[in-house]
């Protein structure tokens, strides 16, 4: 076999017929490549496999006999059944019992050899029991072999294709593997770092020699581990160097300019003095602009830090430059606050601002879309409406998202393809992690709002049983008596018979009439018509609802400066990220704000341990962090949705430290090695592949 082994499908290996090649396809292995490019989920240590009559209760044990007896019985509990074996290894014999397990009647069979892993238990009446142990059944030929009498892999298991079938196709796969495969890390890079060749890695990834400490690998640290998943980051890394290489060879068709007329017209807009984390933002936006070659920069701020303006400003200096701007927000009613808010800013200025959104109707929309093609729109603000085919712009010179993180990538590149390589400026106020930031925004260029607008007070965040809810209602009271504003946040729009939630829509009636009858008390959920949710939403922001009953929909980017209470409703039911989002909408003027997370006992420990992050801080750094930790990086962003990469062994979270080297040893290379442009165009292309993913920006 030749150095094409890796790309060899899984269906010419031993042992995969049609049934097993489709399982582990729809697992997404296809090729020898991605089958040893897939850790083992754990190791274990058969080297040392315990003898029966050695074994304590309380420890985790692999232990390796003949089934002496095997049979399923049944219990008093209706349809609950357990299956319980006596295996016996010469030393001794122990009781095993997988519960609710019937099929494994079909599996095991007396006088076969199996390996078992698992808790050693005390048996009610003496004797020792394996309870639901991981097992194996040994055929005879594979005694001694791969699978006992050395630390082996263990492997998640996929449809039909157990973990020690797996076991035998990687070591058949790396059998195959010539001892000089070609390694795609520079050897200079490499041994620096003292990291084994590719080779080397893989061998003893998945099958480790003895001496290698178990616990080191079954957190991932081991040198062979570390060369792969350093060999993934550094891939991933020098894609993201290929990609701004190409972008910055990009040139824009027309070059945008700031001077001193500009900059009046600008003072001219501002409503108040921007923050220092403001104007440095705004700097790095307009250096940008003011660049031959198209921006792509985030803009990241905490919920409140004022990011619309900076954006707005930005707009101004585009459209100054006789360019239009789209303004592109996740939500209807987001996009309807941001056009009344710009309508107003730019009121006194030559520019005309439009708003499109799946709620226009079809009649005003080809309206617009006309004033839109022959350029007398200016600013167009609306929802993935804009991005629809038959909206075209005449002469698109920026695009703005906002809450970027709401958006899929797909959407961003065809409204970046509506234009000739428009300036991209996309925001959020999901605070990501520094690393995640790398790897997901990688190609982007960075500025961060760090300070908040003056006078802001912290917002005070207390965690409650649902059972206590008067008090909170009291206190509401003597917010709007003072003169404020309130949420109340429902996790869902109708009751649903079979979960004990009180929908938004009943509890609105019952906060109306009963508990706050004085006051006014609006309704607004999703599923309402859009010049529903628009009336209800300028009532509010006009003070003439006093208390918003809300789904979600008020989650991102809602903006109603006197508003000083939200109350989460079922908080233990929403995520970290989502509940920050929702105490961002109040605190955002110079009132002393609160926020009260309503929940239900008994807390699961995930719901407990977010609770706590939110009453703890209300950095939005902090809060991000804690979220990555407890959910991981997939359900962070959700994962496709965002445009995150696939890595195949890269955890972000456990490998934080090996992505930044990894990132500093790309940046280097790429200085270094001075690739061309076709090699450039080359690289990004191969990464765009690999990693999955599309056009970014
Ligand atoms: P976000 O960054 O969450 O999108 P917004 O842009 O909605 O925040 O701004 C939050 C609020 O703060 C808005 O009411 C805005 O008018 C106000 N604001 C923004 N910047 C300043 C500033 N420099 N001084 C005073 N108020 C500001
Ligand atoms: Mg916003």
């Amino acid at each position: 076999m030749n150095n094409d082994v890796l790309a060899t499908p899984l269906q010419f290996l031993k042992g995969v017929g049609p049934r097993r090649a489709a399982d582990l396809e729809h697992a997404g292995l296809v090729t020898v490549e991605d089958l040893l490019y897939r850790f083992p989920i754990r190791y274990e240590d058969r080297s040392r496999l315990q003898s029966i009559v050695s074994l304590k209760p309380g420890q985790t044990a692999s232990v390796t006999g003949r089934i002496l007896s095997c049979h399923l019985r049944t219990t008093r509990r209706p349809g609950f059944k357990i299956f319980d074996a006596a295996v016996d290894d010469g030393t001794g014999s122990i009781f095993v019992s997988w519960l609710n397990q019937p099929f494994l009647k079909d599996v095991f069979t007396r006088g076969q050899h199996v390996v078992l892993f698992g808790a050693v238990e005390m048996r009610g009446h003496g004797g020792l029991q394996l309870t639901n142990p991981q097992y194996e059944i040994l055929d005879d030929e594979d005694r001694e072999t791969i699978h006992t009498g050395r630390i082996v892999p263990v492997y998640e298991k996929i449809g039909g294709v157990t973990p020690k079938i797996q076991r035998k196709l990687v070591h058949d796969a790396l059998q195959r593997l010539p001892a000089d495969l070609p390694d795609h890390l520079p050897e200079a890079i490499r041994l620096r770092l003292e990291l084994p060749s590719r080779h080397a890695a893989l061998l003893a990834a998945h099958f480790p020699p003895t001496d290698v400490p178990l616990d080191a690998l079954n957190r991932f640290e081991t040198p062979a581990q570390r060369r792969l998943i350093f060999e993934e980051a550094f891939l991933f890394q020098t894609g993201v160097f290929a990609r701004r290489r190409a972008a910055a060879a990009e040139r824009k068709p027309q070059l945008i300019t700031v001077d001193d007329r500009i900059r009046e017209s600008a003072r001219q807009v501002l409503p108040f003095r921007l923050t220092a984390g403001q104007r440095q933002a705004l700097k790095e936006i307009v250096d940008d602009l003011q660049r031959p070659h198209p921006m792509n920069r985030l803009l990241q701020g905490d919920v409140g830090a004022g990011k619309t303006i900076v954006a707005l400003l930005a707009a101004l200096v585009a459209m100054e430059n006789g360019l239009q701007v789209a303004f592109m927000a996740p939500t209807e009613i987001l996009a309807e606050q941001h056009f009344m808010n710009i309508s107003r800013l730019l009121q006194a200025s030559r520019f005309r601002v439009a708003l499109l959104t799946g709620a226009t109707a079809s009649a005003a929309r080809r309206e617009q879309l006309a004033e839109v093609e022959a350029g007398s729109v200016h600013l167009v603000v609306g929802t993935h409406a804009l991005v629809q085919g038959d909206v075209r712009f005449a002469t698109l010179g920026l695009v703005v998202i906002d809450e970027q993180h709401r958006f899929g990538v797909l959407q961003r590149a065809t409204l970046r393809a509506k234009g000739l390589h428009p300036d991209v400026l996309v925001m959020t106020a999901t605070p990501i992690p520094r690393t995640l930031a790398l790897t997901v925004y990688g190609d982007l260029d960075v500025s961060v709002i760090r300070d908040m607008p003056p006078g802001r007070l912290a917002i005070k965040t207390v965690a409650k049983p649902e059972s206590r809810r008067d008090e909170v209602y009291e206190f509401v009271r003597q917010q709007l008596d003072a003169g404020r504003q309130a949420y109340v946040v429902y996790p869902l729009v109708e009751e649903s018979d079979k979960i004990d939630l009180k929908a938004a829509t009943e509890m609105h009636d019952h906060l109306a009439q009963e508990i706050f009858s004085a006051y006014r008390v609006g309704l607004l959920h999703g599923r309402m018509k859009a010049d529903g949710k628009e009336r209800v939403m300028q009532a509010f922001a006009a003070g003439e609802i006093h208390i918003l009953v809300s789904t979600t929909v008020v989650e991102v980017g809602v903006d109603v400066a006197n508003a000083s209470v939200m109350i989460v409703e079922h908080a233990e039911r929403f995520g970290l990220s989502q509940l920050h989002q929702l105490r961002g909408r109040v605190g955002r003027d110079r009132h002393q704000s609160y926020c009260f997370l309503l929940y239900q006992s008994p807390l699961s420990d995930d719901a407990r341990a977010r609770l706590k992050a939110m009453t703890d801080t209300t950095d939005g750094f902090e809060i991000a962090d804690r979220d990555l930790q407890l959910r991981g990086p997939g359900d962070f962003f959700g994962t496709r949705q965002a445009g995150m990469p696939t890595f195949r062994l890269i955890d972000l979270v456990r490998d934080r430290e090996l992505l930044d080297v990894a990132q500093r040893e790309a940046a280097a290379w790429f200085d270094t090695a001075a690739p061309t442009p076709a090699a450039v165009a080359a690289l990004v292309e191969n990464w765009e592949a690999r990693f999955k993913l599309m056009e970014i920006g």
